[in-house]
């Protein structure tokens, strides 16, 4: 009785392995225990875990991932589009990175059998991490490069918003409904506070602020990354961090971008009177004055909506789709009814959005 072959990505206990039959994963991708050969889609603290022997992932991701991953790390970065050979025992696998569009550096990873023992799954293979991809042209977003449709046999896609309820309006809008909430606030001298993960949203909203309104500061969180963000090109207002000295000159005036876990702390007081909103795709659904208890909600995310995702899925010619994160099983069965694609969910630990804020929370302790 013929057995069937195992693929060459698949689920395993502490992550997505690269499976070319050598009796152990020839790499691990987005690892959360720690592997020999680490592929990182991008630096999210559910995609990125420390403690793996070696790191690959775009180059323009690198800086970003060495300052979480710590600085003993051995992280190598591969610039997008460029096939690298990955041998290991069993075989050798074709590696190549792709926009996703998510955030800086943030890669799609194509793979590819080169040689194997055994017969060799043929198929070429797509993991998308998490991404972001609209077909609108005026939807870009500055601080990293866009999403590439690539074409494969089986797509691997992420679906933290796949639910046909999640459409995002556009980005331009709600940018200007952000700088307007926050010229009223200064009119009536109130500090304006912006609630996002400190890497790629946070950079995201710099972006779309308008300088002339007011000084614009930045919780540490949120610094730190800057400078990897300037590094790779990206261009971003003058900000200030949000010292005892600088918050004296923002209050009343300004506007500060800072994570989520600052509600409520001791430092969003030494900012005089304040109005918070909230920059992320589930201020949608959750009612933009409802979500817990945001003055202001900007629907901006970093991740596809229903339409992206479709659009994702079709521009892939993929004839197989598993679908990981958040609503796997809506969009699994609508791919299978509608498209008539052989789909499966993917078990991962990758939460998504709602992951990144929890993370990012974490991250900005003590800080
Ligand atoms: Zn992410």
């Amino acid at each position: 009785m013929a057995t069937a072959l195992p693929p060459l990505v698949c689920a395993a206990p502490g992550g997505l392995a690269v499976d070319v039959g050598g009796g152990e994963p020839l790499a691990m991708i987005d690892p959360w225990r720690p592997a020999h050969l680490a592929i990182i889609t991008h630096a999210h603290a559910d995609h990125a875990y420390r403690g793996s022997q070696r790191y690959l992932c775009a180059q323009p991701g690198a800086g970003v991932l060495r300052a979480r991953m710590g600085k003993d790390a051995v992280v190598e970065g591969v610039p997008y589009g460029q096939p690298l050979r990955v041998e290991g025992r069993g075989g050798a696998v074709e590696i190549t990175f792709f926009p996703a569009g998510h955030v800086l550096g943030s890669a799609q990873v194509r793979l590819r059998v080169l040689e194997s023992r055994f017969p060799a799954d043929e198929r070429t293979w797509v993991v998308t991490g998490d991404c972001n991809f609209t077909a609108r042209e005026t939807d870009p977003n500055p601080t990293c490069a866009r999403f590439e449709p690539v074409r494969c046999d089986v797509l691997l896609v992420e679906s933290t918003f796949g639910l046909p309820i999640y459409r995002w309006p556009d980005p331009r809008e709600e940018f200007a409904g952000l700088n307007q909430w926050w010229r009223a606030n200064a009119a009536a001298g109130r500090t304006s506070i912006v609630l996002a993960y400190g890497l790629g949203k946070a950079q995201r909203v710099l972006a779309g602020l308008d300088p002339t309104i007011g000084p614009i500061g930045v919780h540490g969180a949120v610094e730190k990354l800057i400078p990897e963000y300037k590094n790779e090109g990206v261009a971003l207002p003058e900000t200030v961090h949000t010292t005892q000295k600088a918050r004296k000159g923002l209050r009343g005036v300004g506007l500060v971008v800072a994570p989520p876990g600052i509600l409520g702390t001791a430092w969003l007081r030494g900012l005089g009177d304040s109005r918070t909103s909230m920059a992320s795709g589930f201020m949608l659904v959750r009612g933009r004055r409802r979500w817990r208890s945001f003055d202001h909600g900007c629907v901006i995310s970093d991740h596809a909506d229903w339409p992206g995702l479709l659009g994702i899925v079709e521009a892939s010619g993929a004839k197989a789709v598993g679908v990981t994160h958040g609503a796997s099983e809506p969009l699994a069965k609508y791919l299978r009814e509608t498209r008539g694609l052989e789909t499966f969910t993917v078990p991962t630990r990758y939460r998504g959005e709602a992951q990144e804020v929890a993370a990012d929370v974490e991250a900005s302790e003590g800080e």
